[in-house]
């Protein structure tokens, strides 16, 4: 089975690379002729997700799977949340984005937050969408070297270490990402054994 991969985000590239199931052969963006920043114009992950995966769908005919990430923060009522991107700026800076979040988190004592992930399937015949959370806190400051975006500020639940201190095969065992690929792996399966 084919697929393109509807994200230009090298970090997300990498985990869901990791994540496919066995025999797919995986399309990136450029490979189909697209560019890397898909139209994202919703106000729901959902939204979102199927906006790309519909867009690439319909470009090339392929079958699409899109990702749609958002940081859900207690103390913020939710923000960044659907923002999380161009939360400091429409330049999607994402060292920006992580002073942003610190300062608006100084002398705050509730850290807890969540990261939310929207896959979105778009085929020929048939649309599905499936998310993946994880619960964790806010640091105090950025540790860690790997990872993308918000990952050197957030520390999973029962973790010790933020998942920019993690490789990729332990922010794999447990992220929002990881839970919402099991969700489209457990689907695919499904789907081929009625068919
Ligand atoms: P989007 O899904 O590409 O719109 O991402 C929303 C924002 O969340 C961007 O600033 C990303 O860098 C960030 N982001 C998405 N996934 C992750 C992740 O797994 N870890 C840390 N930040 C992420």
């Amino acid at each position: 089975m084919r697929i393109l991969l509807c994200t230009g985000n090298a970090g997300k590239v990498a985990e869901l690379l990791a994540l496919m199931p066995p025999g797919m052969e995986v399309i990136s963006l450029a490979e189909a002729g697209l560019a890397a920043d898909l139209p994202e114009t919703g106000d729901t992950l959902i939204a979102n997700a199927l906006q790309k995966a519909r867009f690439a769908h319909a470009r090339t005919g392929l079958t699409c799977l899109a990702d749609d990430t958002g940081l859900e923060v207690a103390a913020l009522d939710g923000a960044p949340g659907v923002h999380s991107a161009r939360y400091a700026g429409e330049d999607k800076d994402a060292a920006a984005n992580v002073r942003k979040l610190l300062g608006a988190l100084q002398g705050v004592v509730d850290r807890r937050a969540c990261f939310r992930t929207v896959m979105a399937w778009v085929a020929a015949d048939e649309e599905r969408t499936f998310e993946g959370t994880v619960e964790g806190i806010i640091t105090h400051a950025p540790r860690g070297e790997g990872g993308f975006g918000y990952d050197p500020v957030f520390q999973p639940l029962g973790e010790a270490h933020t998942f920019a201190e993690m490789d990729l095969r332990a922010k794999n065992a447990l992220s929002h990402r990881a839970r919402a690929m099991h969700a489209v792996q457990a689907f695919l399966s499904d789907r081929s054994a009625v068919r």
